[in-house]
């Protein structure tokens, strides 16, 4: 290697030097991703650009500028630093790696409270009282480093090393992994400079809370291979694809830049990450062969488990009629347990996912151990899409979902099983090879026929009618309900019918017997604060507070009060777990209007389904403001509590959006 000219090891110094990193503004105007970044070619990416970047997003409230400024800060990763660019989109995603392989980081508040104060030599009283006061460690964490002195100044933290570290915390388990945990955690502060300790401690508790979505993260991933193509090679010929041109021709390069970036953001959606949920695999792809190159390399892979497809709310089945109209359709049954997509790998190796892509191959044994029974040969590799439900092996029949729910949730031994499922498949998304997501249903239910065989209450297909018949599809609904299931999923077959990956699509519509009821939809909601309890409910909470989640704003919105539809013992049990996640004051991604709020606020981490018999618009709560009417959010009226939802995180709760377009699906609505 050449020796550097002691002029390039001054310019390499100052590079380093604190005040450049510190200044440093992705979200400037006319930024050059060489000149205005604050290291240099070769260099790691400094942890302190990455948390300088959060600060321009978390002050600004602008979603387009916010996605500028982040591209800006991914240009100069991809030019200066390419190998770094993974580790910053996870940090940026606040991921450790795959969603399917579940690594978290489980640092609970008090922990990270200890390590504060461990490593600022401050009280941790005096930390948890200034958390409360403040709502927020993260800020706390940083103040509390400005009032430190050191005596030698530890290395600064690159951007790959604070990721390494997070993953180090998360693989360790075990007795003295709390106090090894600490002691990272202590590490890493000391080394920490300005805002940097905001944001590792926010991406320890796992909420960075910047208002960043994965979609967000995305769009700016795309703008900035669009602006700055990867694998250019230093210098780089192309740093702004659209510099240097007229105004006239810039604007023009402008339009067809939104349209290469929305091609680029589909590629990476849509296409890519739909079928291959795997940064680890996507980004080297990105780097080395460009993104047109994606979709060879990136495609459904038995082992990684894609988002599933879900389906809208209708009403009846003469909404139905209306959206399929001319279109061939199936009516399947929609069976009551739980989504469970079942791989099975070249080499006869079985795992099971979960709607939310965990893994729950060790749950079901008794499912992995039928597979080569009711697979045909021919099979080698495959991915399907069913529902796994309880079912009664003697009376040979379905049995409810709250018995599924009382079923051991991991290691599962098969000769302790004491509630037996029966796995209903309905899709066939892969076979041999080859992806059947953009086949239509009819070809893929065709191929799923073709490829097993039907063992009764352990392996069946879902039944289903191929009828425009109003009557006998109202009739089919009253039978799938008299076999214990929810109602129906009409699915379009032929036109329009490929697989939706991710999607809650129009495709797909389900129909469930409440609607006809006219009792309205069940919503998936999280519980933000709690009532207390009068008369015979004293000592317990007597109603609750529910919020929506909106992901573009990463906000838990009001939604309704709820205090009917639970049994006592419902009652209690809410109270003995959600008091131990009592908050002092609500978090400030709360939207609650003052006249709203409860006696104890809540941390978001419980998901109910809630039915509700109508929605109106509301000038106190806050759900989908600003998309029916400018000032009235929506909430539910008479809301009844049914169940629990543990499959889901309180970020998949449904959103306003879906709140508010089912406003103007439903019947009798108010003031829609
Ligand atoms: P929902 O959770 O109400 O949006 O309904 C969608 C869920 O219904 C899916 O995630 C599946 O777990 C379940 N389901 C049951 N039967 C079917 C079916 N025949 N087709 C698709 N999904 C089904």
């Amino acid at each position: 290697m050449e020796r550097k000219s002691s002029e390039e090891e001054r310019k390499d110094r100052k590079s380093e030097s604190t005040s450049e990193q510190t200044d440093y503004d992705p979200s400037r105007p006319n930024y050059h991703p060489v000149e205005h970044a604050c290291w240099k070619q070769g260099q790691k990416v400094p942890y302190l650009a990455v948390a300088r970047t959060f600060e321009k997003i978390e002050q600004d409230s602008g979603r387009l500028r916010n996605i500028e400024t982040l591209s800006n800060l991914l240009r100069s990763v991809l030019l200066l630093s390419p190998d770094d660019l993974l580790c910053c989109v996870y940090l940026c995603l606040n991921q450790l790696g795959p969603a399917y392989l579940g690594m978290e980081l489980g640092v609970g508040e008090m922990v990270l409270m200890k390590a504060v104060a461990q490593a600022t030599g401050r009280q941790l009283d005096k930390i948890k009282s200034e958390a409360q006061e403040k709502g927020d460690l993260g800020l706390v964490a940083e103040s509390s480093r400005s009032n430190q002195r050191m005596m030698f100044q530890p290395a600064s933290l690159t951007a790959g090393g604070v990721f390494r570290k997070l993953k180090e915390i998360a693989s360790m388990s075990g007795n003295s992994a709390m106090n090894k945990k600490i002691d990272i955690i202590k590490g890493l502060f000391v080394a920490c400079r300005f805002s940097e300790a905001r944001y590792i401690v926010r991406s320890l508790a796992g909420k960075l809370r910047i208002g960043l979505a994965e979609q967000s993260v995305l769009s700016a991933l795309s703008q900035a291979v669009c602006l700055t193509p990867p694998g250019q090679g230093f210098p780089p010929a192309v740093i702004d694809a659209g510099k240097g041109m007229s105004a006239e021709s810039r604007r023009a390069w402008i339009e067809e830049k939104n349209s290469l970036c929305c091609l680029s953001l589909v590629l990476l959606q849509c296409i890519t990450l739909n079928e291959m949920p795997n940064y680890d695999v996507i980004i080297p792809v990105l780097l080395k062969e460009g993104i047109d190159q994606l979709p060879n390399h990136c495609k459904l892979t038995p082992g990684i488990p894609l988002r599933p497809m879900l389906a809208h709310p209708t009403k009846g089945v003469g909404e139905v009629m209306k959206r399929f109209d001319e279109a061939a359709f199936t009516c399947e049954y929609k069976y009551d347990g739980e989504r469970a997509q079942i791989h099975i790998l070249e080499g006869g190796e079985v795992r099971i996912f979960s709607r939310n892509q965990e893994d729950n191959t060790s749950k079901y044994p008794d499912i992995v151990s039928r597979i080569p029974k009711v697979k045909y040969d021919s099979v080698v590799s495959c991915v399907l899409d069913s529902e796994a439900v309880a079912w009664d092996r003697e009376k040979k029949q379905i049995q409810p979902f709250q018995v599924l729910t009382t079923r051991k949730r991991k290691d599962v031994d098969a000769s302790e099983i004491k509630v037996q499922v029966c796995v209903y498949a309905f899709d066939l998304l892969y076979l041999n090879g080859e992806s059947l997501v953009r086949q239509p249903l009819c070809r893929r239910r065709a191929l799923l026929r073709e490829s097993f065989s039907e063992m009764e209450g352990e392996f069946q297909f879902a039944r289903f009618i191929d009828s425009d018949n109003t009557d006998i599809i109202a009739e089919f609904l009253e039978q799938s309900v008299r076999d214990s299931c929810e109602g129906l999923m009409v699915k379009t077959l032929e036109k329009d019918a490929t697989y939706e990956i991710a999607k809650r699509s129009h495709n797909w519509l389900k129909l469930k017997k409440d609607y006809l009821d006219g009792v309205g939809d069940t919503v998936d909601l999280c519980v933000i604060g709690a009532y207390l309890g009068k008369g015979k409910r004293t000592g317990t909470y007597g109603g609750f507070l529910l919020a929506c989640y909106d992901e573009e704003n990463e906000e838990f919105q009001s939604v309704c009060k709820i205090g009917t539809g639970f049994k006592d013992e419902d009652l209690e049990q809410h109270h003995k777990f959600l008091k131990e996640h009592i908050l002092p004051k609500p978090r400030p991604y709360y939207r609650v209007d003052q006249s709203a709020e409860p006696d104890v606020w809540l941390d978001a981490v419980q998901v109910w389904e809630v039915k509700c018999a109508d929605l109106s618009l509301s000038p106190v709560y806050k759900a989908a403001m600003g998309t029916v009417d400018p000032e009235k959010g929506i909430s539910l009226r008479f809301p009844r509590f049914l169940r629990i939802r543990d499959d889901k995180k309180p970020e998949d709760a449904t959103s306003g959006a879906q709140v508010a377009e089912g406003d103007c699906n439903l019947v009798n609505t108010q003031s829609c």
